[in-house]
């Protein structure tokens, strides 16, 4: 403490260059202060800092297996996240000069760097807006900032004397029911749970937060109706929804959308309070939709799509502007190319030529490359095994295809399967869907030496926000990625299609994906700091979504295996 107080005072009001000198590691009153890393200016993005407790005095049950410490790190992060925000004073000069902060998570319980529990102690990894006079450095207002409302924030966010224990615990145990209630999926059958009295609609289009006022709950039909046993809640019942094809069906604004936005979540536990803690579905469901415009390397698009205008194959499909069609083509084959047990389509998010022809437009249309994905659902489900759930407000067809029905009616889900078999007897499709076979896409190898990470004199691989990541001079948009959670995955995929960038191999993109994954789960996602200490902010993504970033690189060049 005496050595970080006496470098202070020797760099007061020198040069903001000068904060340099407080590089290295401090044993504070209860914890140890790394500053791993100082901004160059107050401009510049923060410094990296760390703290760890000298202890970790919090019921090892909080943290006894890795489901429950990740929960309780995910807990600790929204706690430092919560103190600092009420503690810090905040702005203090120029720049970021006096700002404290922590990742920020999004409603879904992740692993995260910002938190660390150990057995012997507990770190957060914050960053630091070294305070500036102008462009020199205010040893004053560092010095409360590092001396008093850090430690204060300590306190209070770090250890059992400020932390509600008690709480923690109800965090921990809901996010380990979600994960027990998704182990439990394929023995019963399942790709997806929803609870009785969850709470599925939004706070807006723009917020991931549970509407406040005029929430129906959702109660399940007695049909589809499941009951199961968790480990901390005990008995708890839902709407089980089967594997094969679902059909959502129900007229606009009757909530077909939220439910199955709500299925695409469920690949993630969420924090208690939001309402959607037990509504979970299989790990590696995705969200398929229409996305024009996107480029596509080499992909098998033969099952939906055949030859194209010009002769031109789609067994090694490569374009840098698909169409509404194939893109969503490019979309289900990527997919499956990673190993899928679960589709979920929304007519909303897709192209009409993709999801359906008439009989009219047979007629007229011949020379129509697109076998329309009502064709395919049977024979993904009974030749690859894949299920769908599919929302579909306008085209009765789907009926022929539909193991089961769902209906919305005023936010009430209902079991219409047996109206529908009536309806079919009685309205008979004069198209009858295609009950062929599905081949999975042909193996492909993405080249990493066709990623160019140069960016002047310098390499970058670096998240942008939620949305986008950059490599090099290429900007790769992630916006249509729609189980895409919080930026601290979109940071961590960019770290990772870096590293295959840097190496000169020529793989399968599940091979890339997977080695990652695996290399993460041993080393932990601190291995992918690019530096000792501090790794950044970076939460977990999902095999799907960094296989979905690589896939829309448009410098991408890939080979199909014949
Ligand atoms: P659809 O896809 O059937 O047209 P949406 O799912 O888009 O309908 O829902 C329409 C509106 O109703 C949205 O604003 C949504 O937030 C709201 N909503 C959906 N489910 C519920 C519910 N259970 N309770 C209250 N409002 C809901
Ligand atoms: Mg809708």
């Amino acid at each position: 403490m005496r050595q970080l107080q006496a470098t202070l005072d020797r760099i007061d009001r020198k040069g903001y260059g000068a904060y340099r000198d407080l590089q290295g590691s401090y044993e504070l009153e209860g914890f140890t202060l790394f500053v791993d890393r100082v901004q160059r200016d107050p401009f510049a993005p923060p410094s990296l800092v760390r703290v760890r407790t000298q202890e970790n005095r919090f019921d090892p049950a909080l943290f006894g297996n890795l489901v429950r410490r990740v929960a309780f790190e995910d807990f600790l992060t929204r706690s430092v996240d919560r103190v600092l925000r009420r503690a810090i004073k905040g702005s203090r000069g120029s720049g970021g000069s006096g700002r404290i902060e922590i990742q920020r998570p999004s409603q879904v319980v992740l692993p995260r760097t910002s938190v660390l529990v150990e057995l012997g102690f507990v770190e957060a990894r914050v960053s630091v807006g070294l305070p500036a006079r102008g462009r020199t450095v205010d040893a004053r207002a560092a010095q409360a900032m590092l001396l008093e409302e850090l430690p204060r924030a300590v306190r209070e966010a770090l250890t059992p004397t400020g932390v509600d224990e008690r709480k923690a615990l109800t965090h921990v145990e809901v996010v380990e029911d979600a994960d027990y209630l998704r182990t439990l999926l394929p023995s019963l059958g399942l790709v997806a749970f929803v609870a009785d009295g969850a709470v599925l609609p939004r706070e807006s289009g723009a917020s991931d937060h549970p509407l406040r006022e005029g929430a129906v709950p959702f109660e399940s039909p007695e049909e589809f109706r499941v009951a199961v046993e968790l480990p901390n809640r005990g008995p708890v019942s839902g709407m089980g929804i089967p594997a094969g094809v679902t059909l959502v069906a129900g007229g606009g604004f009757h909530g077909k959308s939220t439910l199955l936005s709500a299925l695409a979540w469920g690949v993630y536990e969420h924090v208690p309070g939001d309402g959607r803690e037990l509504v979970v579905t299989r790990r590696d469901a995705v969200k398929i939709r229409a996305e024009d415009g996107r480029s596509v390397a080499g992909v098998d698009i033969s099952g939906s799509i055949g030859d194209l205008p010009g002769g031109r194959s789609t067994m090694s499909f490569s374009t840098t502007n698909a169409s509404g069609s194939t893109s969503q083509a490019a979309n289900i084959a990527e997919a499956l190319e990673l190993g899928t047990s679960l589709l979920l389509v929304d007519e909303d998010t897709s192209a009409t030529n993709f999801m359906i022809r008439d009989e009219r437009m047979r007629e007229l249309v011949q020379k129509e490359p697109i076998s329309p994905f009502i064709d395919l659902v049977r024979p993904l489900r009974d030749s690859l095994n894949v299920s769908t759930v599919v929302v579909v407000g306008g085209v009765g067809d789907y009926l022929d295809v539909a193991d089961q029905v769902i209906l919305m009616e005023d936010y009430k889900p209902h079991d219409a399967t047996n109206r529908a078999r009536e309806i079919r007897e009685e309205f008979p499709a004069r198209i009858t869907p295609g009950a062929g076979e599905a081949h999975p896409p042909r193996d492909r190898r993405v080249r990493a030496s066709s990623i160019d990470l140069r960016r002047g004199k310098r390499e970058t691989a670096r998240g942008k926000g939620l949305h986008a990541i950059e490599l090099g001079r290429e900007r790769v948009h992630l916006r249509y990625l729609e189980q895409l959670a919080e930026a601290g995955q979109t940071e961590a995929i960019a770290r990772i299609v870096g590293e295959f960038a840097i190496g000169n191999t020529n793989r399968g993109v599940e091979k890339v994906v997977h080695g990652a994954l695996g290399s993460l789960e041993k080393n932990g996602l601190d291995s992918l700091g690019d530096f000792r200490g501090h790794p950044g902010e970076l939460s977990l993504p999902r095999a799907q979504e960094i296989a979905a970033a690589i896939n829309r690189i448009r410098s991408l060049e890939a080979t199909t295996v014949p």
